[in-house]
């Protein structure tokens, strides 16, 4: 049946997991490959504490799938992957411990001669890729002076001002955004919308960040009070999970666009939104701009080629909300579906 008819686009068996205890670091390292197109699939490597080894592979899979929708929406001849490295909690290794889990890592990207191309992730550098490398080719997202795409967080930001614009179907000036999480990517978003002329109130668990709402001139809010005020845009820039239905009907935005990935915690809560009249970008969708930066090093890295694919986004977002709008259905199938199509259709991988 092909992923259409099915309705539910991707959800045939993982082409590959592979899970092993590093050999020097002792540390849990997996790779999941849902899916491969081409014969490669593409996504960065986590490295952050897991509570244990089945935890890390529950999330590693979840984040492999995810990364299938992102590349195929994106219209990236490239399957989803994802690498993680599964740190202890409360001990976060020293430089040297460190270095032996990337070597562990990097040889288990090997050891897939080319299906798995990894990059960077939460927890991972530009220079932990530069370090891989030595062990494996089969990496992408190298520092801008080796030619490669560099840090990806600027892209991710840019694709999600685009995305913004969309989901107003208008300008920034004078509309109201909130960011929660002034990490890599809220940072940069933040100054692209103050430049856009667009009113702000940030938001993170760091109190640190305050100094930088200050230099934005924005207004600064709790996380849990900035979750919930009102404001045309919600952008959601830290943590996954965090649309749920409680939380959804407490939103006061007509607008939900951000970076954080898996922002639905269940994939009712996209029909929540819908029924509240709230328009939802889709978070694979929207923040495919460090996808797309990773994805283009492999051709030889171009930056304006770079920002045109992500000049896209908008395009394909102003699809999906027509296609749901006539459908009417919501956004996250109308995305997954458009996902689908641009793939090829079908749900198998391609070995
Ligand atoms: P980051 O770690 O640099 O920043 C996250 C920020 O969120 C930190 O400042 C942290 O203090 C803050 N934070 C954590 N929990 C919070 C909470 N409950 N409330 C408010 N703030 C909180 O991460 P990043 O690279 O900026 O990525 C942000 C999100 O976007 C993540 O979900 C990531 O997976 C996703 N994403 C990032 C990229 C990229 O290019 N970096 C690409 C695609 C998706």
């Amino acid at each position: 049946m092909t992923a259409l008819a099915s309705g539910r686009p991707f959800l045939s068996d993982f082409h590959e997991v592979r899970v092993r205890e590093g050999k020097r670091s002792g540390l849990t390292v997996a790779i999941a490959i849902h899916r491969t197109v081409e014969g490669h699939s593409l996504g960065g490597c986590r490295f952050e504490p897991y509570t244990s080894a089945d935890d890390a592979i529950v999330d590693v899979k979840r984040l492999a799938r995810a990364m299938t929708f992102k590349a195929a929406v994106a219209g990236l001849r490239l399957g989803g992957g994802k690498g993680v490295i599964a740190a202890m909690p409360d001990s976060p290794p020293d430089a040297y411990h460190r270095r032996l889990a990337l070597h562990d890592f990097a040889e288990l990207v090997e050891s897939f001669a080319g299906q798995y191309i990894t990059a960077q992730d939460a927890g991972t550098s530009e220079e932990d890729i530069s370090y891989m490398a030595h062990f494996t080719d089969h990496v992408s997202g190298r520092p801008r002076v080796d030619g490669g795409s560099g840090d990806p967080s600027p892209y991710t930001a840019h694709g999600i001002e685009v995305a913004i614009r969309a989901s107003l179907r208008g300008e920034l000036d004078g509309r109201h955004v909130i960011v929660v999480g002034l990490g890599h990517v809220g940072t940069k978003l933040a100054w692209r919308l103050h430049d856009a002329g667009a009113r702000l109130t940030v938001s993170d668990l760091d109190p640190g960040k305050r100094e930088l709402a200050e230099q934005l001139g924005a207004r600064w809010l709790e996380p849990h009070q900035a979750m919930t005020a009102e404001a045309d845009v919600l952008a959601p820039c830290a943590l996954g999970g965090v649309l749920d239905h409680p939380s959804i009907a407490k939103l006061a935005v007509s607008v939900v666009a951000g970076a954080a990935n898996n922002q639905l915690a269940t994939e009712s809560a996209a029909d929540a939104l819908r029924e509240r009249g709230i328009v939802w970008a889709p978070d694979f969708v929207a923040n495919a701009g460090g996808l797309i930066a990773v994805a283009d090093e492999l051709h030889g890295f171009d930056a304006e080629r770079v920002e045109r694919s992500i000049e896209r986004i908008g395009e394909t977002l102003e699809e999906i909300y027509a296609r749901a709008a006539a459908a009417g259905t919501n956004t996250l199938i109308a995305a997954q579906e458009l996902a689908a199509e641009r793939s090829g259709g079908l749900d198998d991988n391609d070995h």
